[in-house]
């Protein structure tokens, strides 16, 4: 059994206010079995974060990092920073930043640069639009996922969660059917299959893009989504508590 993770992305939004908002909702909330919920907000808040969701189901995400232990990176945050601040799971690959030119091979060194500091990296893949109308979605979401999975020694393979998250579905209110979903989905597990059998077995699978409290339920319900990465609907606490509510 895979255990379920509903991860909220806050992007550049949000506030210490909110974060203290969240922590108090979620604080002897009843949340379906085993569940995992993980916050995502900027950078500045994780500090906020850490006291707020202390003794609550949350835990605090970040998202994204430099694979550099330390240096001349103006901007930047490592991973031992962000292990330092109690964060526990990092985006790696988000499209945004694939978009401003984040390459497969800077992915991959996040991911190994989170492994190192105990972090779970969460591997975003997707196609955009046009790579879908050219039938190209497969192709473009195995090459992204192998360029991480493919060259990490087999023991550290296991500790990762993966994001499918079809760019055209990511803050645009339009969202893969849970059909879609399921045949991108099926086709990642099927080439972790081919890799290990214990791996496809375990590792989760989350969908993102557009995901709400309306199609979370249909989503999650399909084999192999094992739970949802959320943006704008993570920033209201009772539509993220919602979706959580579907995760069961
Ligand atoms: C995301 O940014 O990862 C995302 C899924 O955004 P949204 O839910 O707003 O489409």
């Amino acid at each position: 059994m895979r255990t379920p993770l509903i991860a909220g992305n806050w992007k550049m939004n949000g506030s210490a206010e909110k974060i203290r908002a969240f922590g108090e909702a979620f604080a002897g909330a009843r949340l379906p079995g085993t569940l995992e919920v993980v916050v995502m907000p900027p950078f500045p808040y994780l500090a906020e974060a850490q006291r707020a969701f202390a003794g609550t189901p949350l835990a605090a995400g970040a998202q994204t990092l430099n694979p550099e232990p330390a240096g001349a990176h103006t901007g930047e945050v490592s991973a031992s920073m962000l292990a330092e601040f109690g964060v526990t799971h990092v985006l790696v690959g988000h499209s945004e930043r694939r978009q401003q030119g984040e390459t497969d091979e800077q992915v991959y060194r996040q991911a190994c640069a989170a492994l190192d500091a105990d972090l779970v990296p969460v591997l975003c893949v997707g196609e955009t639009l046009e790579q879908r109308n050219a039938g190209a979605t497969r192709e473009v979401i195995l090459r992204q996922v192998a360029a991480v999975l493919e060259p990490l020694e087999p023991a550290r393979r296991e500790r990762l969660v993966i994001a499918y998250e079809p760019v055209w579905a990511i803050g645009t209110g339009l969202t893969a059917t849970p059909d879609e979903a399921q045949a991108a989905m099926g086709a990642i597990r099927g080439w972790l299959e081919a890799l290990n059998s214990d791996l496809a077995a375990g590792l989760r699978l989350l969908y993102g893009g557009s995901m709400k409290a309306g199609n979370a339920a249909e989503l999650l319900a399909r084999p192999d989504i094992d739970g949802g990465l959320i943006g704008g609907a993570s920033l209201q606490v009772d539509e993220f508590f919602a979706i959580c509510q579907s995760a069961g």
